[in-house]
């Protein structure tokens, strides 16, 4: 069983190092390694950032308050996090996944506690960071030590991240919890945490604000080396290193650079192709600084643009700037894609924009609300999405222009300061 909390503070709290040894069901070894003074007093409440100087209170307790709202709306006893940016946004904890297989570790939020659960590499990590959670260490997944903390948490019905969770690790949970409660049920979620996600508080609007100016600068700085000669790869490169150079966590995703023809791929991957006279270049990148994504897209013209490609370009920004005029707190999301799908439509390139508009950037570079024709959101007020109209005619290219917008009250602040824009 774990252990009952101690009842002192964390400076007085003897027992914070000491390791327990553990019974688990298949002598895995596991072990739980705790603090049990840190429990719900503290979360939230015991750490503190600063903000330009000022101290602002640690919001993880909060989140968790929000979190465990929604559980009860749901019914359920205990929520599973597997989601990285979603473990971070309620746990501080800060460690990422290498890859979708090899996981740092998972939180547990049941209605009066909350447990991090890792391996013993991130045991020190998890320590420093998530100070406000019970801290778990299991040596071959999961599994076994959830068995322990689902009967102490007399949890039944649990929720997970469907759309993220490993089938292996499914299973494990679900082993872990028919043994303690044949009748226990598992629910999957899609964007449980990530609806408390898509409203961000000032910390994160300053955090994204600063990301966006760090890619920007990025963008200004290398803009003029977008010629004929130079290749799509070291365009990217140059990017990546300059954003690494500069302070940044690094791209916030493999970033776009597609020449000419290439244009018309609105995910295209860079080539060792070089850049040839009159063609477009669309340059879609983004850095992460402090967890903080960014995203931005500008097509650059050549000197004397085809009248095919002005004309697509003029309709693009103007399609970029109807919507970012529209959107405002209130407005559904689907309504603000309507606007600049409409005016596409109307100039006749309708079906040559076949993706949303935008979609939300925080701790994620693609996050909900989604802008799009189906699936709407109401949108509120510090939000952060982004407008990014795009026209892609194949074999021939493509322009898309993104910018970052924060959603107000009486319509956006556009977060971009960089222009880069196409004037004649
Ligand atoms: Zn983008
Ligand atoms: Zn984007």
């Amino acid at each position: 069983m774990l252990r009952a909390r101690c009842g002192s503070g964390p400076a007085e709290c003897r027992e914070t190092a000491k390791p327990q040894s553990r019974t688990s069901g298949e002598g895995s070894g596991d072990e739980t390694r705790e603090c049990a003074c840190r429990g719900e007093d503290t979360a939230g409440a015991a750490v503190y950032d600063y903000m330009e100087g000022e101290m602002v209170r640690n919001p993880f307790g909060d989140r968790l308050s929000r979190l465990r709202g929604l559980m009860e709306e749901q019914e359920l006893d205990a929520f599973f996090v597997s989601v990285p940016e979603n473990r971070y946004y309620v746990s501080g904890y800060e460690a990422e996944d290498h890859h979708s297989t090899e996981t740092s570790g998972y939180v547990l939020v049941t209605a009066s506690d909350q447990y991090l659960l890792t391996d013993f590499r991130y045991e020190e990590e998890a320590k420093r960071e998530s100070p406000g959670f019970r801290l778990v260490i299991y040596s071959q997944g999961p599994g076994a030590v959830l068995r322990d903390v689902f009967t102490e948490a007399g949890c039944r019905r649990i929720g997970f991240e469907g759309h993220h969770l490993v089938f292996k690790t499914f299973r494990e949970v679900e082993e872990a919890l028919k043994a303690v409660s044949p009748s226990g049920v598992l629910e999957p979620f899609e964007n449980l945490v990530e609806q408390l996600r898509v409203v961000k508080d000032a910390f994160e609007v300053e955090r994204i604000r600063t990301s966006l100016a760090l890619a920007e600068r990025v963008l200004e700085d290398i803009w003029e080396t977008i010629r004929p000669g130079v290749k799509e790869k070291e365009i990217a490169w140059e990017i990546e290193r300059l954003i690494r150079e500069r302070g940044g966590d690094g791209i916030s995703f493999p970033s776009i650079v597609a020449a000419g023809a290439n244009g018309a791929l609105p995910h295209a991957v860079p080539t060792d192709r070089e850049i040839e006279g009159g063609e477009a270049v669309t340059v879609d990148m983004g850095a992460k600084l402090d967890r903080y994504c960014s995203d931005i897209t500008r097509t650059k013209m050549p000197d004397n643009p085809h009248p095919r490609l002005l004309e697509i370009y003029r309709i693009v920004r103007e399609a970029q700037l109807a919507a970012q005029d529209a959107v405002r707190a209130g407005m559904n999301s689907m309504a603000v894609d309507a606007v600049a799908r409409d005016l596409i439509s109307g100039a006749g390139y309708g079906d040559r924009f076949g993706h949303g508009l935008g979609h939300g950037v925080g701790l994620a570079v693609h996050e909900p609300p989604g802008l799009r024709k189906s699936n709407g959101t109401v949108l509120k007020e510090n939000m952060i999405v982004t407008i990014e109209p795009g026209v892609y005619l194949p074999e021939f290219g493509g322009v898309r222009l993104e910018n970052m917008v924060r959603v107000t009250g009486s319509g956006c602040e556009v977060l971009n300061t960089a222009d880069l824009f196409y004037k004649r």
